[in-house]
């Protein structure tokens, strides 16, 4: 219905201001296609009484009305505001001065005023007073300026005035009562979305200050291990012994590349905007599997994919490799020593309109009593293998970002299953 008086995609902009210039283009729309529907009927009422010299005027109304609803449907918003409060003004004076019979038409006067602060909002203050100056001249001339009535119409019966002045008063009061609503709705609105933002703000606050002090202690922690196994190395005259610390270097500077990719994955997510493109999800799971090979514990899981072959999907390429890197990682990384046949397998179904991934492990599980915390940035349940504790937090924002959501289900000492739902776009 709102695409009639404007359409959406004019504003397809998601900030606040775009969405307050659509909610006023569409608002300017209604008052349009009202003010049309009252001359309609004062047209009838008028013609019926024979007051046939109003009928003009409450035509120009009309066409007025028209010829706003087209320009504001350009996109000319502002040119179709003020074209509108112009020529409504402009007639209204001329019912106004005509109104001897004080039907309360002056009173329209008041809403038009409405109309322009309303329209024109805070930011265009100027062009509200100076609409407001009018309003207030035409009052000033109709009312007290003794001039002739240019509409020469038959003058109104008693009981007739009494009906035009109710019916005025009742139209006057649904304006009114529909521009202070609107000021509310958009003030409301405003309020909602200033929360949102100040929720989002300390959100990241706080994150930052967690990331900071955590980061801070993860890259240092590599970095002195790799400088006191420079020291030893420096004053060991043993090859044997210089060969281990150079891999025990080898495996610092690997944790150090790990949490530096995550920080990236995590900024990259934040920052950059999705990229939608259609893929095989078969064929970038299996990349992901493969850019894993040299991770640890690789060689003694069994991947199992049973993902169809043509199964093209419309997604962000990049960020879902970025969740199934962590997620599949994770299952190799966790997985059981003592178990005989370790596997992981990754599932995928594809309905209607989501995209579910299941990554099933029989590794170690998680207690019960993690499961609440485990998508929080830099949580560990685990001290026996090494990490940064971001992995997961990142895959539940990554998925945010994506629409999508994740679950888990798993038992200490069974295994774990992670649940994506992705929407398919
Ligand atoms: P990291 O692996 O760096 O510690 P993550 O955020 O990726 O951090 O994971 C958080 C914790 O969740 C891990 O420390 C681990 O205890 C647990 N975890 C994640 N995936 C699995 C899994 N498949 N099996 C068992 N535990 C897991």
């Amino acid at each position: 219905m709102k695409d009639i008086f404007i359409s959406k995609s004019r504003y397809a902009d998601t900030t606040f201001d775009s969405y307050e210039k659509y909610k006023k283009a569409v608002l300017l729309g209604q008052l349009c296609l009202l003010i049309s529907i009252i001359c309609v009927a004062y047209v009838i009422l008028d013609s019926l009484l024979g007051r046939f010299q109003v009928v003009p005027y409450y035509l120009m109304c009309a066409v007025t009305s028209g010829l706003v609803i087209i320009i504001n449907r350009q996109g000319h918003f502002k040119l179709a505001s003020t074209i509108f409060l112009s020529i409504m003004i402009l007639l209204l004076y001329v019912f106004t001065d005509n109104d001897q019979a004080l039907i309360g038409t002056h009173m329209y006067l008041v809403v038009y005023g409405l109309v322009a602060i309303t329209l024109y909002g805070y930011e265009n203050i100027a062009w509200s007073i100076c609409f407001l100056l009018v309003t207030l001249v035409c009052f000033y001339i109709a009312y007290f300026a003794d001039l002739p009535p240019i509409i020469q119409a038959p003058p109104l019966t008693e009981p007739l005035k009494q009906t035009y002045f109710i019916a005025n008063f009742f139209i006057i009061l649904s304006l009114s009562s529909l521009l202070v609503f609107f000021l509310i709705s958009i003030n409301f609105k405003a309020n909602k979305a200033i929360w949102q933002k100040t929720q989002q703000l300390s959100k990241a606050n706080n994150d930052l200050d967690r990331f900071v002090y955590n980061a801070s202690h993860d890259l240092k922690a590599p970095l002195n291990s790799l400088t006191g196994l420079v020291e030893l190395s420096k004053h060991s005259q043993d090859l044997a012994e210089v060969k281990t610390y150079l891999q025990m270097m080898t495996k610092s500077i690997g944790n150090l590349d790990t949490f530096i990719h995550e920080i990236i994955d995590y900024s990259r997510n934040a920052k950059t905007e999705l990229k939608l493109e259609k893929f095989n999800l078969l064929e970038l799971t299996k990349d992901v599997g493969d850019a894993l090979k040299f991770s640890q514990g690789f060689e003694k899981v069994k991947m199992i994919y049973s993902i169809p072959t043509e199964s093209l999907i419309t997604s962000d390429s990049t960020r879902l490799k970025v969740v199934l890197n962590n997620i599949i990682g994770n299952a190799i990384k966790y997985h059981d020593p003592q178990q005989s046949d370790p596997w992981v397998m990754v599932r995928s179904t594809i309905h209607t309109d989501k995209l579910m991934i299941e990554v099933e492990d029989n590794g170690i599980g998680i207690d019960d009593q993690y499961k609440p915390k485990i998508f929080d940035m830099f949580f560990r349940a685990n001290d026996t293998m090494k990490g940064s504790g971001l992995g997961l937090y990142i895959v539940k924002e990554t998925l945010e970002k994506l629409g999508g959501r994740i679950d888990l289900t798993s038992q200490l000492g069974k295994g774990s299953v992670f649940r994506i739902e992705l929407p398919l776009s």
